[in-house]
């Protein structure tokens, strides 16, 4: 059972999962926690301060964090547990302070008190077990990002000791050397499902803030529906494609392992959720939902050259590949191809080299809406639908995905509320009632 960092922000909200685990664990349970509230993002900012020599600054912020950790730790008589942590924390700024300097290696150490944190808590507060997770997941080096390595961290669990309830802290493990190193930010996720699979859990319940994956994205749609089952690779697709509710490679060690995950709502408790399951249940509707993502830059390159020409697009791509900017859609015709990026930093370098053998036109402010469902693939019309639905808004790309349980499309951003009202109007006019809620 995974708890995010709104489900243990406050002493009321560690009530919760209390409850929760006490009333929905069918068995022994290894519960996962996320740093309390918006902690992480906290710990990276004032380790930066510290190491531009903003140590005083720093240290306010760390005051500030520890009374934050106090007040909720005190309700659970878990003060005493946490004194050490913050004292090793201060010292730790005021290292980053003197050297001026911050690697990936030390921005692990500092964000790691997050769970670190939160797990003892956690753990005073049900009663349970306490597991350093850096004890059981074992990284490679690459810092701030370390992927697991699955064998030691797999022959690690199997020797968990035994609890009704044992708690620690996602997103942070330790190289094989035992350095702290974390997952990458969000990776809590992703530890629930490497302890589950790890494990061999009988399920992976993901407990969060939203009521599970709905047909559509609810930052841009308000109406969408709760989709009860969905598959992992549709899970995974969404998940790419800006959803937020889920990690995207979270899903892997439990897909691989044919372990089912439920996405559910730590404040309603009592709703059913979404299942991501390893195949689909049949369903009536092709579209599971809709996803979205902003901020997308479009850029077309038309060039005459590349009529019967080869290496054309070799030598495009090799300018991107360069500037480390990973290019999303992409569609081709004989004399223009149209990409999307969403990382920028490069473009007006990569514009001028690309200018030197084609025509470049650049625009902003655009937005990728995606419609992913396995039976995208086999039912017919479903394309002829989007822009019946779509009717007078301008689609600036169109792109099936290869995994073809996705067609995603690129309009402007003024025009990405109207375009998912529409689409949603048109897909989820009936629904299947075995999927969604
Ligand atoms: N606390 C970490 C983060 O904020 C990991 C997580 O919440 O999943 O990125
Ligand atoms: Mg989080």
């Amino acid at each position: 059972m995974k708890f995010g960092g709104s489900s243990v922000e406050s002493a009321a909200a560690i009530e919760r999962v209390a409850e929760i685990v006490r009333q929905r664990a069918p068995g022994p349970v290894v519960v996962v926690v996320s740093a309390i509230g918006k902690t992480t993002n906290r710990l990276l900012e004032l380790a930066r301060e510290a190491a531009n020599g903003q140590r005083q600054s720093a240290l306010v912020k760390l005051d500030d964090l520890r009374a934050q950790h106090f007040d909720i730790a005190d309700h659970f008589g878990a003060t005493h547990l946490i004194d050490q942590p913050f004292a090793e924390l201060a010292e730790i700024v005021r290292g980053l302070a003197v050297l001026g300097e911050l690697t990936p290696r030390s921005l692990d150490a500092v964000a790691s008190y997050g769970e670190r944190l939160s797990s003892v808590i956690v753990a005073q507060a049900l009663g349970a077990r306490h597991a350093d997770a850096r004890d059981y997941l074992v990284t490679d080096e690459r810092h701030t990002q370390a992927a697991p390595l699955y064998e030691a961290t797999y022959s690690r669990l199997s020797e968990l000791p035994k609890a009704e309830v044992t708690v620690m802290g996602g997103f942070i493990g330790a190289t094989a050397a035992g350095v702290t190193s974390t997952l990458g930010r969000g990776g809590s996720d992703f530890t629930a499902s490497i302890v589950g699979a790890g494990l061999k859990a009988s399920e992976i319940q993901i407990w969060t803030d939203v009521d599970g994956m709905l047909t559509a994205d609810p930052r841009v749609f308000s109406g969408g529906h709760r989709v009860k089952t969905i598959s992992f690779a549709e899970a995974a697709e969404l998940a790419y494609f800006g959803a937020k509710v889920l990690h995207p490679s979270t899903v892997l060690p439990a897909m691989e392992k044919g372990i089912p995950v439920s996405i559910l709502n730590s404040r309603r408790p009592e709703v059913e959720g979404t299942r991501i399951v390893a195949h689909a249940v049949p369903c009536r509707n092709a579209v599971k939902s809709i996803a979205c993502k902003t901020n997308i830059t479009l850029v077309n390159i038309a060039s005459t050259r590349m009529l019967m020409a080869h290496g054309f697009l070799r030598r495009i791509f090799e300018v991107f590949d360069r500037y480390e900017t990973p290019v999303d859609m992409l569609a081709t015709s004989e004399v223009s191809v149209s990409l999307t990026i969403d990382t920028v930093t490069h473009l007006p370098a990569i514009v001028r080299e690309i200018e030197e053998i084609a025509d470049v036109t650049v625009e902003t402010a655009q937005a990728i809406v995606s419609l992913v469902g396995e039976n995208i693939r086999h039912t017919p019309g479903v394309a002829a639908r989007l822009f019946t639905a779509l009717g007078p808004i301008n689609v600036r790309m169109i792109s099936q995905g290869a995994s073809r349980m996705n067609l995603s499309l690129v309009v402007a951003e003024s025009d990405l509320r109207k375009a998912v009202e529409s689409l949603h109007a048109e897909f989820f006019r009936e629904l299947d009632p075995e999927v969604f809620a």
